[in-house]
């Protein structure tokens, strides 16, 4: 359930007009409803709350701090996988002992940074992390709380892009040989082995692969505890997929349901990682119909929005539903294709869409925009990041301001050799 909807025919976010947003702040830019991402992130939270756990927010979804904020006032922990990610977090208040960092390449200084800020665990994915953790802890006087990130091979069955769990992808460690490595990391002196983390990917739409896993993930941790590892912590991921077109994905209820008498036995605090599911629905991309042109039998309706904001259509060839943000009676709809301002033949937000027939200085809105949208934006063709807005009830504020062309070159000069 998400708070973008109609009322005569306005297309609202909560109890404002979008259309009145845009004529503050002009387009293009991404809207956020607060109500949804916190209803969202309650709804993922509560669902859990039979067993210990923690939601920590997968930052790479979505990263503005205002919406940090939320979850982090929500009792919320963070996913990060970068310096700059756990940068944010501490912005945005979320406690350190909530926090979770992930990904294949930290760098040493990343390391370095997140020992000093006392972060609940880092997921490893190679020996020689381990080492370099190990090392970096010992300079520093430190334990490192870590978990390994096994890989389970399980099919998500999702884009290939978005799947991580298979053997052949680059993230984590065949579980079939992880045992080695958790008893090496055990037998360092500055690495506290607490935990397993597994994340097979992303946009999944059915239970089971999350049961496989959880299942085989659960033996592994019971053969860990046998060798006298001490694991205190499940890092479950996230992955959890939402409806962009006609996807029937489950409410996070029926992944609790289904999980939980799985997790009953095991002395474990849960981690999740929930992204996509908590904000995706929650945040729309608004864009104004720049002009309309046929081109042999193709109808283009050409937006101020462009890859360089919304790259999912075209990096995974994702769908994005489009709606008008006034619909107009007996306007008539037809077929077109919706591309952006850039330069590139792959430049477009939908093919061959059934629309209303929209028209020059029309408002659209690019719904499902929420999770990897404004993170995954570039400057691309030296266009400007655009406005994160979110509106909560008749109010609303500007989270981030659209960049100007000072902010472009910031930190470029010209050549003085
Ligand atoms: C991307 C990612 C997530 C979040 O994934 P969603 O599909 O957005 O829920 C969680 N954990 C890890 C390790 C990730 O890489």
């Amino acid at each position: 359930m998400h708070l973008f909807q109609y009322r005569r025919d306005q297309l609202f976010c909560e109890d404002i007009p979008v259309k009145k947003i845009a004529e503050e702040v002009g387009t293009p830019f991404y809207l956020y409803s607060f109500n949804t991402l916190s209803n969202h992130f309650k709804a993922f939270d509560d669902a859990f709350s039979p067993i210990p756990h923690i939601t920590c927010f997968s930052l790479k979804s979505n990263s503005n701090l205002g919406i940090l904020s939320i979850f982090a006032g929500l009792g919320g922990g963070a996913d990060i996988m970068s310096g700059g990610e756990l940068y944010r977090a501490l912005k945005a208040g979320f406690s350190p002992k909530k926090i979770t960092y992930a990904g294949p390449g930290k760098t040493t200084e990343e390391i370095e940074y997140a020992l000093k800020n006392d972060i609940l665990m880092f997921n490893l994915e190679s020996s020689q992390e381990a080492e370099c953790i190990n090392k970096v802890a010992g300079k520093l006087g430190k334990k490192a709380r870590i978990a390994f990130r096994v890989n389970p091979d399980v099919d998500p069955r999702t884009h290939p892009y978005i799947s991580t769990g298979l053997k052949e992808n680059k993230f984590g460690i065949n579980i079939k040989k992880a045992m080695e490595e958790f008893k090496r990391a055990n037998a360092m002196k500055n690495l506290d082995v607490a935990g397993v983390h597994e994340h097979i990917g992303s946009q999944i739409t059915k239970i089971k692969p999350f049961t496989d896993t959880v299942k085989r993930v659960k033996e592994f941790i019971k053969e860990l505890k046998e060798e006298g590892i001490n694991i205190r912590y499940f890092d479950m991921g996230g992955g959890l997929g939402i409806t962009y077109k006609d996807e029937k994905p489950p409410h996070p209820r029926e992944l609790a349901k289904a999980v939980i008498p799985i997790l009953n036995d095991l002395d474990c605090t849960f981690i999740f990682e929930p992204g996509r599911v908590i904000v995706g629905n929650a945040g729309i991309l608004v864009s104004k119909v720049l002009y309309t042109k046929k081109s042999g039998d193709k109808n283009f309706v050409i937006v101020d929005a462009a890859m360089n904001d919304l790259i999912r259509p075209s990096l995974y060839g994702s769908y994005q539903e489009i709606i008008p943000v006034l619909k107009k009676r007996g306007a008539g709809s037809m077929v077109v294709d919706v591309v952006g301002p850039i330069c590139e033949s792959g430049d477009f937000l939908a093919k061959k869409r059934k629309v209303q027939v929209l028209r020059q200085g029309d408002l659209i809105a690019v719904m499902s925009a929420g999770a990897y949208g404004f993170t995954m934006s570039s400057n691309y063709n030296s266009r400007l990041r655009v406005p994160e807005v979110i509106v909560r009830g008749e109010k609303f504020c500007i989270a981030r301001k659209r960049e100007t062309y000072k902010d472009l070159v910031r930190g470029e000069r010209r050549l003085e050799l």
